[in-house]
């Protein structure tokens, strides 16, 4: 018997891991994306995989789930295609360079302890040993042992790497128009092709809400634009983390984001994003910095908070994976596991309730 076949709307890190998995199974997977690849929400991405915060809803779940399973797959992928993608367990610290922000990271301290979330207080020459690269304005950090990171483009090109290696071909300059399920298959029409499939997945990031709504379908995801900018001129060895941006170590290179805006579509960067995060840096490193790229992309910002993930109630041979907003890296891979299961299986991997598409 032939292999089933997928088509997976969205070349992003979840697009791509669900073609991953799937393909790993033995299913036939085109990837249809108009392009470019990585996409620009990728390329923005800091990558940082933060520690988790100790709950146990349905969504804290999932997030634990999530930040494990990246070290199994950087293993697994550099195995498959010899790609380092940049996975790290850094570490991170919060930061505090005032009297209120000392006392707000104490109160972080206790709230974490509360959870049996693993954190320490570091100040004085043990914060200094810990990260050499810190300036004198500050007073103290709260260490968080378990932070990740993981390199987005990197991680991507190894999925893509891998994912054609199990026979997934990537159509760019394909966006999807249309689609519909009529009996036991799926019709979508791109502007130059029409495809039949036995599965579509939806993994459209920001534009998945204006797609659904053109189907007469409540996927409410909306883009929210976020910034990042790129600097030489220090080597960090933890993530940082200051009045609500990150400072990421990327080899020589440190990068600093993300602002959050209600842009819409728009991906371009601004002077005054740049201005922001090179004050900060002025503020928090010893050393002076040049910057060296900015870039934009645009969050899949789900209403509710929660992503989107499993099959339309009318439609349920059409999946959705999206919505996964600021934690698209760290959830994305566990994603597209999860639909790999939910296709193999023929039902939700587990409850999955919390995450119907459709609200
Ligand atoms: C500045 C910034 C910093 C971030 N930092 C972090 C971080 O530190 N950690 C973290 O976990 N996450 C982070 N994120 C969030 C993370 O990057 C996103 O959640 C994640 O990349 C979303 O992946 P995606 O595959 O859903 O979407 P995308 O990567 O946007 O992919 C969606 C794809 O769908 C395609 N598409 C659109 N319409 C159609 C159509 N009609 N047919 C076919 N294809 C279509 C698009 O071209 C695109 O390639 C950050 C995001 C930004 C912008």
């Amino acid at each position: 018997m032939a292999a089933p076949q997928v088509l997976v709307a969205g070349a992003g890190v979840v697009g791509l891991s669900t073609a991953y998995y799937l393909s790993g199974r033995g299913f036939g997977v085109q990837i249809l994306d108009p392009g470019p690849f990585p996409s620009a929400t990728t390329c923005a991405s800091l990558g940082v995989l933060t520690h988790f915060n100790g709950g146990d809803d349905p969504f804290s779940q999932l997030y634990r789930q999530g930040h494990a399973l990246h070290a199994e797959l950087a293993a697994r992928l550099r195995e498959q295609t010899g790609m380092d993608v940049g996975w790290r367990p850094l570490g991170g610290l919060d930061l505090a360079c005032t009297e209120v922000e000392r006392a707000e990271l104490r109160q972080l301290l206790a709230f974490n302890r509360e959870r049996n979330c693993p954190a320490e207080w570091v100040e004085g020459e043990a914060l200094r040993q810990l990260e050499p690269c810190l300036s004198a304005q500050v007073l103290a950090g709260l260490y968080f042992p378990t932070d990740q990171r993981v390199d987005p483009e990197a991680l991507c090109r190894a999925l893509l790497q891998a994912a054609r290696q199990q026979g997934v071909r990537l159509s760019l300059g394909e966006s999807i128009e249309e689609f519909a399920q009529e009996g036991a298959e799926v019709r979508v029409r791109t502007r130059s092709a029409e495809h039949r499939a036995d599965f579509l997945v939806l993994a459209t990031g920001a534009w998945t809400g204006d797609l659904a709504q053109r189907h007469g379908l409540s996927l409410p995801v909306r883009p929210v634009r976020g910034q990042h900018c790129r600097f030489t001129g220090g080597q960090l060895r933890h993530v940082l983390r200051h009045q609500g941006a990150h400072l990421v170590p990327a080899g020589e290179q440190i990068i600093v984001g993300a602002t959050v805006e209600e842009t819409g579509f728009d991906t371009q960067t601004t002077p005054q994003a740049a201005e922001h995060f090179t004050r900060l840096c002025q503020q928090v490193l010893a050393q002076t910095v040049q910057l060296l790229a900015q870039r934009a992309g645009l969050r899949p910002k789900p209403k509710g908070g929660r992503p989107h993930l499993g099959s339309l109630r009318d439609q349920p041979r059409v999946l959705v994976a999206a919505g996964h907003y600021k934690n698209g890296i760290l959830l994305g891979p566990l994603s597209g596991q999860l639909l790999a299961d939910w296709i193999e299986k023929g039902h939700a991997p587990g409850d999955l309730q919390r995450f119907a598409p459709e609200r």
